[in-house]
């Protein structure tokens, strides 16, 4: 990572370094965000298929169901407020100049447009609309694009239920089919790690190419400093806290584990791609059983945004303040309702957070013109929220598999195990 936004700084003091790096270099990071992207359905339909399977019954399942979903909801709900306490505290919006908004508006005011466009047609839709999305109309095609996860996961989890229910003579072939697809695609996990360090050092060079401008930090430094620091709180004290006091885990235990699932998450800013890493690591690096690896996960990575959700709670009050907006008690409480579903609502891709903001700000009535204001350093800030998302998965999954027994030693593996034994 360090080498790689050496690189890019130095690239840029060249008026074709940005050009070189985007064709050099940026190619192989892309890469490495398809070769996981490619993973992340395959996995998702064998560890999952395996670990409902392997519960022994229904009530098992919707234990574990209610627990998790109740932990997402909950942590992503602390977050909002974490934010919001921040952002009152911090009031990084009264600091924005005049003349700053206005330059800010008529720079960005069209891509504000744009993704407000977007977001319209989110808002259009019925309120159960979020549960028909869910429940997919052919498998084939859900499993066709890595943004309908969550309907993967319905048809995988029914189809485990399915496993459940018939005898086991007649569900052993299914399931031995299905354990031994998920070892295939760990190894490959195993092997696309071997990369990491390539495709991390790609994508931080792009980055920094594309980043913007210095004058834009020192414009919105205070904002993103109100972000990251809610953020670094999540990430350095409250998880870890929790992690020591109810599973007796060490923050660096903790911390160490997760890492590299950090990194990638922090490098290409979407949960879904990371989540064959994220998997990976919360397995065999923190010890939790792979029964709820299978199931926290995958669902974590699409509904459980604490970063997301902390960025649009401290985005939606900064805006408000920079337009000399009051927040008022009750639409501070609004936002702590919004921002929870709108994070549930983004995708677990770049950039999604943002676009779900605009029901935030519509919601305190707020003009999502706004956007404009923050638009630009939404991608460092997207990099760091993302890295909370992960990891908050992790957190969760650590937390459940505590509450049921099922949070056991390390066992790590390496991508060549088998062969040197062979
Ligand atoms: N990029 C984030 C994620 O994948 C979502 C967001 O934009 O906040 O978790």
């Amino acid at each position: 990572m360090v080498l790689g936004i050496a690189l890019g700084a130095f690239a840029m003091q060249f008026s074709s370094g940005k050009e070189l790096v985007s064709d050099w270099i940026k190619p192989f990071g892309t890469i490495f965000i398809n070769v996981l992207k490619l993973l992340a359905v395959p996995l998702i339909i064998a560890s999952l298929i395996k670990g409902v399977s392997d519960l022994k019954d229904l009530s098992s399942l919707s234990k574990l169901g209610v627990r998790t979903l109740t932990l997402f909801v909950f942590t992503t709900m602390f977050s909002v407020s974490v934010g919001l306490f921040m952002v009152n505290l911090i009031k990084p919006g009264n600091l924005m100049s005049d003349e700053t908004r206005t330059e800010l508006m008529k720079n960005y005011g069209a891509i504000a447009e744009d993704k407000t466009l977007a977001a319209e047609s989110e808002k259009t839709k019925g309120p159960l609309q979020m549960l028909i999305d869910i429940v997919p109309g052919n498998i084939f095609e859900a499993a066709s694009s890595n943004s309908n996860m969550l309907q993967v996961i319905f048809f995988v989890i029914f189809f485990g239920i399915g496993i459940i229910l018939i005898p086991e003579k007649k569900s052993a072939p299914v399931k031995a089919f299905f354990d031994a697809m998920n070892e295939v695609i760990l190894k490959m996990i195993d092997l696309v790690m071997l990369f990491a360090p390539y495709g991390v050092f790609a994508l931080m060079t792009a980055l920094v190419t594309e980043a913007p401008g210095t004058d834009i930090f020192v414009a919105l430094g205070a904002y993103a400093g109100t972000v990251v620091l809610g953020l670094l709180f999540m990430l350095l004290i409250f998880y870890p806290l929790v992690i020591k006091l109810y599973t007796g885990k060490s923050p660096s235990f903790f911390l160490k584990g997760i890492a590299p699932a950090q990194l990638v998450a922090f490098s290409t800013s979407s949960s879904a791609a990371t989540l064959p890493v994220t998997m990976e690591r919360v397995e065999e690096h923190l010890g939790v059983d792979k029964q709820v690896t299978s199931f926290v996960c995958p669902v974590g990575a699409t509904v459980n945004m604490d970063g997301t959700s902390l960025y649009q709670a401290v985005a939606a009050v900064f805006i408000a303040q920079a337009f000399a907006d009051d927040v008022s008690l009750s639409e501070q409480l609004t936002i702590v309702l919004t921002a929870t579903l709108a994070s549930i609502g983004s995708a677990a891709v770049p950039g999604a957070g943002l676009l779900m903001l605009v029901i935030v700000l519509e919601s305190i009535g707020v003009s999502p013109a706004g956007l404009a204001l923050i638009f630009a350093i939404d991608r460092p800030l997207d990099m760091v929220r993302t890295t909370v998302n992960v990891t908050g998965d992790a957190f969760c999954s650590m937390v459940i598999a505590k509450s049921v027994g099922k949070l056991g030693k390390p066992h790590v593996k390496e991508w060549d195990d088998n062969y040197h034994k062979a």
